[in-house]
């Protein structure tokens, strides 16, 4: 069997089983796009983030172009690009995946001390840990470590080995806290008539005022100073820190009112409002010392607002893909190991 064959019939095999598919040129990159499809003229396919009418027949528009679809992978356009393919990558999001790509030694090292076990598939200088459920997709996490789901692309390595576990929070609230960084030219120039701390709203908290307005000031500072990058990812930091000296308090402690002023300060230094606040909502939620005496969300602490309200992870309805069939598709044996195409005989 030629390696071009083996590389459409491991496409066809994972199409069949919901994993939506595409060739990979030279470099491990998808092709480009065709002359109607260069810069976007046609408008995007309708699956991009900006819905557009694209139906070109070609693989253009990377990730996009991935399909389940048979005739597709087996027509006469693709099957010119499956001849110069030297890999097949498939699109996580949309079979209700995420791949947490580790490109080095040590961001495997990372990993086996902090995420979940689940499903591994080696790379070339790192592996892919792969988890059950899709999320917002997003390059270096941190050093090595990318997160392929939604609008993204990974390399098909074979099915690798271990049992596929849920998506841990862990791997969320990554993305969550990187995500943050302003956008430039969003910043919202009113911030008035929202809430501040002060004791009033406090009547269970064992700190003093002075100790409260002395953390949450420098925490404001903390976000503020971040105006290039990262207050998002500061806000979270401070959020976490802030809701952590409260651990022990009887509550209610005024976390709401802490939370709207470091959204506050998150959007006056650039950070969308709906960022900040799922990055502050996340924060006061994952504090180290709350999170095990809290009352699963039961309103002890007296009305939370907006803060808590804020969703947590804000990612797509799972498609109509056949679950099942995606599982079967990485369970450890069904699929002989076509990663470089090796099987070409
Ligand atoms: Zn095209
Ligand atoms: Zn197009
Ligand atoms: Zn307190």
């Amino acid at each position: 069997m030629t390696a071009t064959r083996s590389r459409l019939l491991t496409a066809l095999e994972l199409a069949a089983a919901g994993v939506p598919v595409l060739p990979l040129r030279q470099g491990k990159v998808p092709f480009g796009n065709c002359r109607a499809c260069a810069k976007n003229a046609c408008g995007g396919r309708p699956n991009m983030k900006s819905a557009g009418p694209c139906q070109c027949p070609a693989v253009c528009h990377a990730w996009a172009a991935a399909t389940t679809d048979p005739d597709v992978i087996t027509s006469l356009a693709w099957t010119a690009a499956w001849r110069q393919a030297v890999a097949v990558a498939y699109h996580p999001g949309e079979a209700e995946l995420t791949v947490v790509d580790l490109d080095n030694s040590a961001a495997v090292e990372w990993a086996r001390e902090t995420l979940p076990v689940t499903r591994t598939v080696p790379t070339t200088r790192g592996e892919h840990w792969i988890y059950r459920g899709a999320m917002r997709s997003h390059n270096a996490v941190r050093p090595g470590v990318d997160i392929k789901s939604f609008m993204a692309y990974a390399r098909w390595l074979g099915p690798g080995t271990g049992r596929m576990a849920d998506l841990p929070s862990a791997v969320r609230d990554m993305v969550v806290k990187e995500e943050t960084t302003p956008a430039r030219g969003e910043v919202v120039s009113s911030v008035s008539g929202r809430a501040t701390w002060d004791r009033t709203v406090a009547t269970g908290c064992r700190h003093t005022e002075r100790y409260v307005r002395t953390g949450l000031d420098r925490g404001l500072a903390k976000v503020c100073s971040h105006t290039e990058s990262g207050a998002g990812s500061q806000a979270f930091g401070v959020a976490r820190f802030l809701a952590a000296q409260h651990a022990h308090c009887p509550g209610p402690c005024g976390l709401d009112a802490i939370g709207e002023e470091i959204v506050a300060a998150a959007v006056s230094v650039g950070v969308p409002d709906t960022y900040a606040r799922r990055a502050v909502a996340n924060g006061l939620e994952t504090a180290p010392e709350r999170a095990a005496c809290k009352p699963s969300h039961n309103p002890v602490n007296g009305p939370q607002g907006a803060v808590q309200a804020v969703p947590r992870a804000a990612v797509g309805e799972p498609k109509g893909v056949a679950r099942q069939g995606v599982l079967s598709a990485l369970r450890p044996d069904p699929l002989p190991n076509t990663s470089g195409g090796r099987t070409a005989s």
